[in-house]
């Protein structure tokens, strides 16, 4: 079973995939975080990637593309942040049907922009376990002030995460990324990603359930 997320920035995407992943046993692919990983690791291209994401802007088609490919191995998959345009899905399809995969699931978390950019604002991330907290939401608040519950390590802040930077992200949202929705129409489910990860994680398991 492959699962692909479609959402505007801090919608909810990393934390229920990381959910359906401790439960259902699938792999994650986030985009963003093999970027990340790529800029940390002080690649040739760390300058560049830096800057298209501070630009809240889309990295290259063909870039995104080779990172799915060399990670892409045997089981079941949840896409994270990717596909993020209608070039890279065709792409995407193009390569599934090589390796006889395919996308069964496409999951909207729908979120209203004033909700997203309080979550944008609070979020904290461990730089260890990759779990996901907020400062500004009780239900996902660390126990301990900027600590992680579980890696007892310091919380981090992600560069993206500031107000101008994430009005742009929403901006290439909406002008590149949902026009995803009419192309995976078929296999499209809506979630209303404004309630509470325990509640969407349920519906998004409702929808997954009846997979054979
Ligand atoms: P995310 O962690 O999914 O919020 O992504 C952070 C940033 O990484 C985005 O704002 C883009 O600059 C870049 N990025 C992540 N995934 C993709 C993708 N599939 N295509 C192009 N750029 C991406």
């Amino acid at each position: 079973m492959n699962i692909i997320f479609i959402a505007p920035p801090a919608a909810g995407k990393g934390t229920q995939s990381e959910m359906l992943c401790n439960k259902y046993n699938m792999k994650h692919i986030s985009t963003g975080d093999l970027i990340r990983e790529t800029i940390n690791n002080d690649s040739p291209l760390s300058e560049q990637l830096k800057d298209i994401m501070n630009q809240g802007k889309l990295v290259s088609d063909e870039f995104i593309l080779e990172l799915i490919k060399n990670n892409l191995k045997d089981g079941d998959y949840i896409f994270d942040g990717f596909p993020r345009n209608v070039k890279q899905a065709k792409m995407f399809d193009e390569l599934l049907k090589t390796l006889n995969k395919k996308v069964d699931y496409v999951i909207y978390l729908k979120v209203p922009k004033d909700l997203a950019t309080k979550r944008i604002l609070g979020r904290l991330s461990c730089p260890n376990c990759g779990h996901v907290y907020n400062d500004q939401i009780d239900e996902l608040m660390p126990k301990q002030v900027g600590i992680c519950d579980t890696c007892n390590v310091e919380l981090t802040r992600r560069n993206d995460d500031n107000i101008e930077t994430f009005n742009k992200r929403f901006d290439t949202y909406i002008k590149e990324t949902e026009p995803l929705l009419d192309y995976y129409q078929d296999k499209l489910y809506e979630v209303d990603s404004s309630k509470d990860k325990q509640e969407i994680f349920e519906e998004i398991e409702g929808i997954i359930n009846d997979y054979n």
